[in-house]
């Protein structure tokens, strides 16, 4: 959510709600239809009586929560250590709502970078509100310059469903675009991916029944770049558990 949009946009006081175009296009080149879920709640809140989560939720096969703005520390119990580490508290309590009623219904869900750190946090985990400010021996995992150029090495978690989904692949090449990480795992899930050298976690799976997954790197920005981690099995994999849902 864009809570208070650049001037150029032309929406003074508005708040705009965004899909960024690479995660539409990851989705829709495996033959799916990406829809952006408006929130439901805000300026016209007295109307929300005549909108449903359940149903909503019920109209869709799947859901994928896109990378973006921080995650609130008070979303995990925390004050926020800066001002500018405040992230944002609407979309988090937006979207763990949306989480739970996706699962509730049986419904895949898949979090890249910041969704996988809101599913870490829906499921009662916390962050690292700047990972080199807490662990100042880590790697570096974002690079403002380089953006989505900044790549590291993850190693997959043997015999991790991760893994299985890159057979005779241990590790691999990712983006890394991010400054908070997990602290402490949520319950009931399970690290499928670590960054090599400092042991930061980059992909996670909820143990329950259904399928929670997320990564920390955006397999939708690796294209086919040959050196980096293929997406492909990943989105694969979702829509496989999202077509297995469908009564
Ligand atoms: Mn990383």
């Amino acid at each position: 959510m864009l809570h208070a949009p650049p001037k150029e946009l032309g929406f003074p006081g508005k708040t705009l709600q965004y899909l960024e175009q690479s995660v539409a296009h990851w989705i829709m080149s495996h033959g799916a239809l990406a829809y952006m879920m408006p929130s439901i709640s805000g300026d016209l809140a007295v109307r929300r009586a005549a909108i449903s989560v359940r149903e909503y939720v019920a109209a869709m096969d799947g859901l994928v929560l896109q990378g973006g703005a921080d995650i609130s520390p008070p979303s995990y119990g925390e004050e926020p250590m800066r001002p500018e580490w405040s992230g944002d508290r609407v979309r988090d309590l937006y979207e763990i709502e949306l989480l739970w009623e996706f699962m509730i219904q049986g419904k895949p869900v898949l979090g890249i970078c910041r969704g996988m750190q809101l599913i870490n946090v829906a499921c009662s985990g916390t962050l690292f509100q700047d990972i080199l400010e807490m662990n100042p021996g880590a790697n570096a995992h974002r690079d403002d310059s380089l953006f989505d150029r900044f790549h590291h090495e993850i190693e997959l978690e043997p015999g991790s469903r991760l893994a299985a989904l890159y057979p005779g692949h241990h590790s691999g090449r990712v983006n890394s675009i991010h400054h908070q990480a997990i602290r402490k795992l949520g319950n009931d899930l399970k690290v499928e991916a670590r960054s090599i050298g400092d042991g930061i976690v980059e992909a996670i799976r909820w143990q329950g029944s259904g399928y929670l997954f997320g990564c920390q790197w955006h397999p939708e920005f690796h294209g086919d770049t040959p050196d980096l981690l293929d997406g492909g099995p990943i989105m694969a994999e979702f829509l496989e558990a999202a077509r297995a849902s469908i009564k």
